[in-house]
């Protein structure tokens, strides 16, 4: 295994404005890292690929954290699965064909835990991949997420590239779409409580049974592990990054409520998905290399709150 030093080259984050991309931009520049390079939405087109070829012709990236795409909590993908699998497909041929044609040293693709099975065993292993029908409610997303998988490992045997993918589960943290309507099931319940203790109402809606269980890592965590592994990895397959640990959606909902409205009740909606009824994942391989994470939910929840009311909050 070659060890990779990022400081040697020039780091692309495509994505940097979202969750997670702006939290691998913090971990880079406190490990001091300077020469970032960085594109908004509206200065490239991700999805178009004479333009990615254009920056990656003039910038020279190095290394590529591919973290850019559309994203969503459960309604949003059932709602808009056109854009879910043409935005994230072409997003990551886009990028990838770039650092295959412009001689990109690393590049680091992040897929998603949504990628396995419905009906998976658990906790799920890299190698359940591909073993089973996927769960309905995200099924666009998780396709383009397969596919680009699958592009990593077709240019790597292909070209001989360089190029590896990280499987994340659900990730939560500063920065994340805290909008009740698309978010993810932790930034919504924490707007909900905070607006339920706003204006005073009894209790908040979870959807759902509250029965499904969830698996949370904190993104400045996820943030860490890909840099880790941008390091230190050179596999083609796939590799889990989680907590090791999961937690029903009733039980996330009562930590969420301690943490911003004590008083408030919780009231479930079942006639809203579920979604995968369970999505833990074996993080054993990565535990292996030496990694863990650090910041466990109760900590990384508080955390969360805090930047939403610095943040978020004064906005409503
Ligand atoms: P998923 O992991 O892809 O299913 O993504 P989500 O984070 O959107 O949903 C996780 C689980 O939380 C599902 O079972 C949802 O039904 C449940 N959930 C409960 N309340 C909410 C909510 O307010 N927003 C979202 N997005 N999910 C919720």
């Amino acid at each position: 295994m070659t060890a990779v030093d990022l400081s040697t080259g020039r780091v692309f984050v495509a994505g940097h404005r979202g969750l997670v991309g702006s939290a691998i931009v913090r971990r880079l520049q406190r490990a001091g890292i300077s020469n970032l390079l960085t594109a908004t939405r509206a200065e490239l087109d991700l999805r178009d690929q004479a333009a990615v070829n254009q920056f990656f012709r003039l910038q020279r990236p190095d290394f590529v954290f591919l973290v850019a795409g559309t994203v969503g909590g459960i309604l949003a993908n059932s709602t808009r699965p056109a854009e879910f699998i043409y935005d994230n497909l072409m997003i990551h041929a886009t990028v990838v064909h770039a650092a295959h044609l412009y001689g990109v040293r690393k590049l680091l693709y992040l897929g998603s835990s949504c990628i396995y099975p419905r009906e998976c065993a658990q906790p799920i292993r890299e190698e359940y991949l591909l073993s089973g029908p996927l769960e309905p409610t995200n099924e666009p997303y998780a396709v383009a997420k397969i596919a680009g998988i699958r592009l990593c490992q077709a240019y790597r045997r292909q070209y001989g590239c360089n190029f590896i993918s990280a499987m994340p589960t659900n990730l939560y943290g500063p920065g994340d779409n805290f909008d009740p309507a698309s978010g993810h099931v932790l930034p919504a319940l924490i707007h909900k409580f905070y607006q339920a203790r706003l204006h005073r109402e009894k209790s908040v809606v979870v959807w759902g049974t509250g029965t499904p269980r969830r698996e949370f890592l904190f993104v400045d965590d996820l943030a860490d592990a890909c840099v880790f592994l941008m390091e230190n990895y050179d596999e083609a397959e796939h590799i889990n990054v989680g907590t090791g640990k999961d937690i029903s959606i009733l039980a996330l909902a009562e930590l969420v409520r301690d943490a911003v409205y004590p008083e408030g009740l919780i009231e479930l909606d079942p006639s809203m998905p579920d979604g995968m009824p369970r999505k833990l994942l074996d993080v054993s391989r990565l535990h292996r290399l030496g990694w863990r994470h650090s910041v466990e939910l109760p900590e990384g929840i508080a955390r969360t709150v805090r930047w939403y009311l610095d943040h978020v909050a004064p906005r409503q």
